[in-house]
Order: C-alpha cells, then sequence, then structure tokens
C-alpha cells in the first residue's frame, strides 16, 4: 500500500495582525511539504465575520510572499478543492452538515445546530456554572500527537456546531474541510491540542479517519513566563519587514523556533532546513523568543550579502526612510560607507544612525562620550600629533594608517586606542564605528583633518 501524498495547509483566521506564531506554524507546514514532495495549501478560515478584516488578510498574503512561502493551492492560485476562504464555502458546509443529519448526530436547541456525541447521558449539575447540563458517557479520543505523542482527552458534552445566527462554528468547518481538502497533516500550534479531542469526534461521524495531528509548542515571551502576545516587541513579521530584516534571515530565526537540525547549527540555507526538517524532530518544549538572537541571525545573513546587494539592500531602506543625505551623496561614496557599514551592523536600520556623519558635517556629539574621552590625559595634544601625521600618511591603505598611528602611539608610550578614541570624537562625534583607518580612507584626508581642526577651535 502506497502513502497517500502529503497535503498539508496553512488555515489563518484575518482577525489579527500577522504574528511570528503565525509564521511559523506557516513556515514548518511549508517546509514538511517540501520535504516530502507534498502539498501546501492555504486555506483562509474567515467565517467569524464580524473579526475578520480585509486588511489583516492582505497583510497575511504579503507576508507570506515576502518570506518567500509559496502556497500550490488557495486564494489567487486555485487548486481542485477551492474555494479557499471559508466564506465562500457554505455548500460545502450544508452539504457536510446533511451528512450528519442524516446519521443521526445533530439535534437543534434554542435555534443552535448541536452535534450529538454517542454514548450513555445523564443529567449533572456542574457547580461552575451553575446549571444543569448533560454528560455523555462517551469514550476518550485518541492522539498519536507527532510532536506531543499520546493524547487522550474525553469529549463529554454535545456541542454547537452551526449557531443560532446561522453561521457555522470553527470546530465544524475546520474538520469539513480538512476533509473535503483531502489534508492528510494537520500542524498548528498547541493552543488547538484542548480542540482536537471535538475534532476526532466529527472526523468519526462523518466515517473518516482523522490526519496526522501535530502540535507545535509555543512560544514564550523574552522576558518572564507566558506566551508571546501580538503586542510584544518583535511580535509582528510586517515589522521586520518594515525594519529592513532579511526574509531569510527571520525565516530561518523562525525555523529554531521549536525546531533545530540536531547540532548546534544555526545559521543554515533553506534548502538544508528543507532537506532535515521533520515533524517528531520539533521539540516538545516551548521555544523562547529572542530578539537579540533574531538580530545576531540578520548579521549573519547581512555579512553574506555579495556587495551590490548589499548596498542596493541598504539603498532601498534608506529610500523608504527617506534618508536624503545618505540617498544625495555620490554613489561611489554611498557604496563604499555602505560596505564599511555591512559588516557592523545587525540590521539596515541602523545604518542611518551608524552613518550620519558621513553624509554630513553637521552630526550630533554624544555629550557622554565627549566626556569621557577628554577627561583621559591631553587629548587635544593627541589630536594635533594625529593631524601632523594624517597630512603626510598613506590614506589608501588601511593598513599602512594603522600602523602609523600605532607607531605615533609607542613613540609617545600610549595605546593606539588613546588616539583611535579622540579622532573618532573628532570626525564623528561618537565612540561607535567602523574602523578607524576604514573611516579615514573613506572621509578622506581633506575631511577628516578640518573636523580634526574644527574640533580644536571649539
Ligand atoms: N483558524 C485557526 C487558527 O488561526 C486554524 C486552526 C488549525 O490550524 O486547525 O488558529
Amino acid at each position: 500500500m502506497s502513502t497517500p501524498k502529503v497535503r498539508v495547509r496553512f488555515a489563518p483566521s484575518p482577525t489579527g495582525f500577522f504574528h511570528i506564531g503565525s509564521a511559523r506554524t506557516a513556515l514548518f507546514n511549508w517546509l514538511y511539504a517540501r520535504h516530502t514532495g507534498g502539498t501546501f495549501v492555504l486555506r483562509i478560515e474567515d467565517t467569524d465575520k464580524e473579526r475578520n478584516s480585509e486588511e489583516y488578510l492582505s497583510v497575511i498574503y504579503d507576508s507570506l510572499r515576502w518570506l518567500g512561502m509559496d502556497w500550490d493551492e488557495g486564494p489567487g492560485k486555485g487548486g481542485d478543492f477551492g474555494p479557499y476562504r471559508q466564506s465562500e464555502r457554505d455548500a460545502v458546509y450544508r452539504e457536510y452538515l446533511g451528512k450528519l443529519q442524516a446519521a443521526g448526530r445533530t439535534y437543534e436547541k434554542d435555534g443552535a445546530i448541536y452535534f450529538k456525541l454517542l454514548g450513555e447521558r445523564s443529567e449533572v449539575f456542574d457547580e461552575h456554572r451553575k446549571k444543569t447540563v448533560t454528560k455523555v458517557a462517551n469514550t476518550p479520543a485518541v492522539i498519536e500527537d507527532l510532536i506531543r505523542g499520546h493524547v487522550e482527552r474525553t469529549e463529554d458534552e454535545d456541542f454547537v456546531i452551526f449557531r443560532s445566527d446561522g453561521n457555522p462554528v470553527f470546530h465544524f468547518v475546520n474538520v469539513v474541510d480538512d476533509i473535503a481538502m483531502q489534508i492528510t497533516h494537520v500542524i498548528r500550534g498547541e493552543d488547538h491540542l484542548s480542540n482536537t479531542s471535538k475534532h476526532v469526534e466529527l472526523f468519526k461521524a462523518f466515517g473518516v479517519t482523522p490526519p496526522a495531528f501535530a502540535h507545535i509548542p509555543l512560544i514564550l515571551k523574552s522576558n518572564g513566563p507566558g506566551k508571546m502576545s501580538k503586542r510584544d516587541q518583535g511580535a509582528l513579521i510586517e515589522e521586520y519587514q518594515r525594519r529592513g530584516y532579511l526574509p531569510e534571515a527571520v525565516v530561518n530565526f523562525l525555523c529554531l523556533l521549536g525546531w533545530n537540525p540536531g547540532d548546534n547549527r544555526e545559521k543554515m540555507p533553506i534548502e538544508e532546513i528543507i532537506r532535515l526538517f521533520d515533524l517528531p524532530g520539533v521539540n516538545q518544549s516551548n521555544a523562547r523568543f529572542d530578539e537579540k538572537k533574531m538580530a545576531h541571525v540578520n548579521m549573519g545573513y547581512l555579512l553574506e550579502l555579495p556587495a551590490d546587494a548589499f548596498v542596493a539592500h541598504a539603498r532601498a531602506y534608506l529610500e523608504r526612510h527617506n534618508a536624503t543625505a545618505a540617498l544625495a551623496a555620490a554613489p561611489a561614496f554611498f557604496r563604499e560607507v555602505m560596505l564599511l557599514s555591512q559588516p557592523k551592523v545587525k540590521s539596515v536600520e541602523e545604518l542611518p544612525a551608524y552613518t550620519v556623519y558621513f553624509f554630513s558635517d553637521e552630526y550630533p556629539v554624544d555629550a557622554k562620550v565627549r566626556e569621557k574621552v577628554m577627561a583621559k590625559g591631553d587629548p587635544k595634544a593627541r589630536l594635533r600629533e594625529l593631524i601632523e601625521l594624517l597630512r603626510t600618511a598613506d590614506f589608501g591603505s588601511d593598513l599602512a594608517l594603522e600602523t602609523a598611528i600605532k607607531d605615533l602611539a609607542t613613540k609617545n608610550s600610549l595605546g593606539f586606542g588613546d588616539y583611535q578614541s579622540v579622532a573618532r570624537l573628532a570626525v564623528s562625534g561618537t565612540n561607535v564605528g567602523p574602523s578607524i583607518t576604514g573611516l579615514f580612507r573613506v572621509l578622506g584626508r581633506d575631511k577628516v583633518l578640518a573636523r580634526m581642526e574644527r574640533f580644536l577651535a571649539a
């Protein structure tokens, strides 16, 4: 017997902005489809008319595209099992409701349609809800979850599948579509594990073997207990897009939230991740969101970008953020500044502040840095010595410049850093930046000397 081809689905409800939890669920589905040569379906669960919005929906599409998660079937793509928006599938739900009705598995109460469990019934007073409810002695639903392992849960109360307003309930449409779309593996967040027994009961009532389930552990906030929420810093995918993160880096980072290749590797090409990804490899324990790690992964990807690609990526970011001074610079100079910064920034969002003094003489001076630098020895004397040196030094070679400054420092029984700190303060107003010699070279002798003289005069 051949195993059926894998069909997975990402089934978002467009009721809020697309956050990293959803993106990771989408990604694990996409990876599993690509790993197995299966089909990745995008299904929009938009039956809750009050809470859905077209804006949220377009953010989902944009974010998936930005991250490179192409869907094989779904909105805009088509497929044999459409339509792929639940709001357009009313006829399917009526048909499936008919099947349950014909099998005697439904009843109506107060205008709502209930799904009827099998088993002995008894009236019990529920302390918690302060009312009498009908309990059903049902056998437990057994779930061999591919991540969580063996899970048993018993549904002991009938539940609503169509509300009194005529709209079908999530559990019903979710299961009907998994059947109708021939889904083989349901990969979703662990918050849905508690729904799975209801779903299993529905599958059984339709006479269908449930798909395999894989519930992915939660993502915890970076600090403190609790699940990451949409309001937490770093939670929204579009935020990374706006901040100029590389989508490859975001995808790589998302993979590591609950999965690893079994060694300590973090940065991996997507082809390698696809090759290695499998559901039993997903961790059972919750993953913790770590914004620093995200930035670190992004930095690794930035470092590897070819020069032209980095410069183009930087320019695109600066254009979106109207960095007029940088954009007005001569292209060759702009390129030099960007390449000097490439190994130093974690994300291109740092570039405006990081490079401000290259593109304008009116850059901010960090008062704290100034105080610290000026408190040590005779910084103005050191700067005067440097000016003398730089008048004739070779600006064409970072190494030659560095050697010349080192020699000067040695001659005066000082360190390289003593000269570097005051020089950096004088020409850039800060104590962070690229190598001082690279900074000198790219800024050029005239500017460097002029800024140092101006500093001394101030
Ligand atoms: N619409 C559900 C959600 O966004 C999907 C649940 C599932 O994947 O089965 O959480």
